[in-house]
């Protein structure tokens, strides 16, 4: 495969890819008439795999290479591969749900009434709908029922964590052709990231490492000066839990710290929710009717401050989550280490920091701890305030390995 192929940047190996370019290149043929079909290529696709596995980039990269025009599908230098790849193709309707729900006046908007348009200028049209399991109820059986008819140039993927009923239903499952794209190695990970370009092979694999082969969140730790601090400061967490009131005292601006920089990376967003409802209601038109359109807009503006309220609050909600996961997995090297166990550390960087706690505590403390991190978890996924949840998490974390 070629360096510049957009499948060689997936993880699921040579088979996946192999799979899906046949699938392009069956695609080809009945885009041009010279067969009416083939058992190779079909109009739906499910792709599943675990968060982080990659499964709406291995779409996106199908998608690619259904409207690819060089040689091999998905060369990753026509200007349709480029265009698909950056997320500005025509053909390409890519929906990323921002909500817990796919409402299904989404769907019908962005997905039924386009089903039967034909491609602006590529062989086909590709809509991709993320985290399919967020379907609303309504959203599902108006997709069923589009999907049931085979569109003559639009291909439908959808992207969920798995093939539960939970996730997808067993009818919309039934109708696509299910492609599952599993974790990926460290290795694998580094090498994808290695592919990106710009990133050491020491980073590389130290961000592989420590976010367990979760490519999107690898990338993030790689790229993001943020999120390495961060992270570092989550770490150091188990080392101050020895140092009286310093942990309670970082816990305080962990939790700030986490608080400010969700909100700063969701604020651009909100901005342009903001505006879009305004712009809706034409803001700044004076004349009759105005009075009423301004109330109108203020209760619209009013029910889209709840939701970015909301949207937040899981959003941190998420974020502490991930930084208790980077500590457990800190107590996890500590427990294998105290194990004499010979196998990579989650955050080989801080081997030091590890090993230390591996010779002060023994197995019993360290499962300890873990649990601790896990009730701590438990509790924010509860609505506990983060400040107390993790101070809690201090004193339990102290009296677990015999801090006075
Ligand atoms: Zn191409």
């Amino acid at each position: 495969m070629s360096e510049n192929s957009v499948f060689a940047r997936l993880a699921g190996g040579a088979a996946l890819s192999s799979s899906l370019i046949d699938a392009a290149l069956a695609a080809r043929q009945i885009a041009a008439g010279t067969v009416p079909d083939s058992s190779a290529m079909t109009h739906a696709w499910l792709f599943t795999g675990p968060p982080g596995s990659g499964r709406s980039n291995t779409a996106v990269a199908f998608a690619a290479a259904l409207m690819c025009t060089g040689e091999i599908p998905g060369c990753g230098e026509c200007p349709n591969c480029r265009d698909v790849l950056a997320g500005k193709h025509p053909d390409l309707v890519h929906i990323v749900p921002k909500e817990l729900s796919i409402s299904v006046d989404l769907m019908r908007e962005r997905v039924v009434a386009t089903y039967l348009d034909f491609p602006s200028i590529a062989d086909w049209r590709v809509i991709i709908i993320e985290d399919a399991d967020r379907l609303s109820e309504g959203a599902a059986n108006a997709l069923l029922k589009t999907v049931e008819e085979p569109s003559p140039r639009t291909v439908i993927m959808l992207c969920a964590p798995s093939l539960d009923p939970h996730d997808i239903s067993v009818t919309l499952r039934s109708r696509c052709r299910h492609v599952y794209v599993p974790t990926p190695s460290i290795a694998e990970t580094t090498r994808i990231l290695l592919a990106d370009g710009g990133i050491s092979e020491e980073t590389a694999q130290l961000a592989a490492a420590a976010t367990w082969g979760h490519i999107g969140r690898a990338r993030h730790l790689a790229l993001s000066e943020e999120a390495q601090s961060r992270r570092a400061q989550v770490l150091h967490l188990a080392e101050l839990v020895y140092h009286r009131e310093a942990a309670f005292q970082e816990v305080g601006s962990l939790v700030t710290r986490v608080e400010k920089e969700t909100l700063a990376e969701l604020a651009p967003l909100e901005d342009e929710e903001v505006e879009k409802v305004r712009n809706s209601f034409g803001a700044g038109v004076r004349g009759k009717g105005t009075a009423k359109m301004t109330k109108g807009m203020e209760s619209e503006l009013k029910e889209l401050e709840s939701k970015h309220k909301k949207r937040r609050t899981r959003s941190q909600r998420d974020a502490f989550d991930l930084a208790l996961v980077d500590l457990a997995g800190l107590y996890r090297d500590a427990l294998l280490l105290n194990a004499g166990a010979d196998t990579s550390l989650t955050h080989p960087d801080f081997s030091g920091l590890a090993r230390d706690l591996a010779d002060r505590n023994s197995a019993a403390a360290l499962t300890s701890c873990l649990d601790a991190i896990m009730q701590c978890r438990q509790s924010l996924g509860y609505n506990v305030r983060p400040v107390v949840a993790l101070s809690g998490l201090v004193g339990r974390l102290r009296k677990a390995c015999r801090v006075s």
